[in-house]
């Protein structure tokens, strides 16, 4: 127990010291931070309560809709166009740097599947930057070149599970519902009208709101349990990266399932997760309270 407030502490300390870094250092701190956190979490599954849970965070892309059809054609046609932009041949570079795989066409887990768009865009300054492009038009060019996703688009919006039902029955159930995502909130309410889930959500978070701390640091999921009347301890986070795991240890949430629907496998996740599934298809019985932790489609091995 010792052991594991220390790593939070310490976990804590890194966060703020991030906070005035840049993207990419930040992004070391998140993987240095969700790794510490995890430490904490092994001490700590046995404070894991498997009470019914009054509140669901939900991840949005990976753990709702699917990260591939949504993001590889958004990053092919945005190193395209700063390829464009800057008569550079840097594609390679900005896939390495968003943790994108050409040869498999497959997000990994990294800037593009953790990090805020304001993160993404920095970090591609930064990288033009260090290729000769001096910074005012390093910055015109991702302006221009870096553009929202097309949510609207029935090609690229593939729901991962019936959203409608799934979250039909936690409302039938008396638990309320919140999506906390680094994705914009542009393109998140576009991704909700267009699956008619708008009216459904109690609560939205996203990573351009004025305020927002990008994952893991608690305080966005904190926020949304305090505009929700709810106890962090009766809240359960559900997502599909270390970044979605390691808030809900910051924030001490009373639970975190990890999905492996999205871009984090099993290796990446079970340090974290106190309940590792398939998809949310499989996420009821845990938010009841009727599966004990670690109990799930992937035991967790500890
Ligand atoms: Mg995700």
């Amino acid at each position: 127990m010792v052991f594991s407030r220390r790593a939070l502490a310490l976990a804590s300390q890194l966060l703020h010291n991030a906070s005035a870094a840049g993207p990419i250092v930040q992004q070391q701190h998140l993987h240095t931070c969700s790794r510490l956190a995890g430490s904490a979490a092994l001490k700590q599954l046995n404070e894991v309560n498997n009470e019914k849970k009054s509140l669901v965070i939900f991840d949005k892309d990976g753990t709702l809709i699917c990260f591939h059809s949504m993001w590889v054609p958004w990053t092919l046609e945005t190193a395209k166009r700063i390829e464009e932009h800057s008569s550079l041949a840097i594609s390679d570079k900005i896939f390495k740097l968003l943790g994108f795989c050409p040869h498999q066409q497959k997000v990994r887990p990294g800037l593009l599947a953790e990090g805020t768009m304001a993160q993404i865009r920095q970090s591609i300054v930064q990288l033009l930057t260090e290729h000769g492009v001096d910074a005012v038009n390093a910055n015109r060019i991702v302006s221009d070149s870096v553009v929202e996703c097309a949510t609207h688009s029935k090609h690229t919006l593939k729901e991962i599970h019936d959203l409608q039902k799934l979250f039909g029955d936690l409302k039938r159930h008396g638990v309320k519902i919140a999506i906390c995502t680094a994705d914009s909130r542009i393109g998140t309410m576009g991704m909700l009208e267009s699956l008619g889930l708008n009216q459904m959500v109690d609560r939205v978070v996203c990573g351009d709101d004025e305020g927002a701390m990008p994952k893991p640091h608690p305080r966005n999921a904190l926020t949304i349990c305090a505009d929700l009347g709810i106890s962090p301890e009766q809240a359960l986070m559900v997502g599909d990266t270390v970044a979605d795991l390691g808030m809900a240890r910051s924030a001490r949430l009373g639970g975190s399932v990890a999905v492996l629907s999205g871009v984090g496998e099993h290796h990446d996740l079970h340090h974290l997760a106190d309940h590792m599934v398939d998809s949310v298809g499989d996420l009821m019985p845990i938010v009841l309270g009727a599966s004990k932790v670690g109990s799930s489609a992937a035991p967790l091995n500890l």
